[in-house]
């Protein structure tokens, strides 16, 4: 994780705390810049991210779950073969 002021590499971690979503860590940087960061695991960033697709763009959504029927009926269609 690069220093957001400096971008130097080299930074340490003052403190870690169990939050909600995973671990947060306070950081310190060589040029005296402190920031946080928190790690959160990738399933729940995809579920969010996934969720705010779905909440922010609903003609996208109705594009994809016509093109999942669609995928469903092809199915369908070669399960009958
Ligand atoms: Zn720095």
């Amino acid at each position: 994780m690069r220093c957001p002021n400096c971008a130097g590499a080299e930074n340490r971690v003052l403190e870690t705390r169990a939050i909600n979503l995973g671990i947060r860590r306070r950081r310190q940087c060589q040029c005296g810049h402190r920031w946080a960061t928190v790690e959160i695991n990738a399933d729940i960033v995809r579920d969010i991210w996934n969720f705010w697709q779905a909440a922010l763009r609903p003609a996208k959504v109705k594009r994809a779950n016509k093109r999942q029927a669609a995928q469903a009926k092809g199915l369908k269609a070669m399960s009958d073969l």
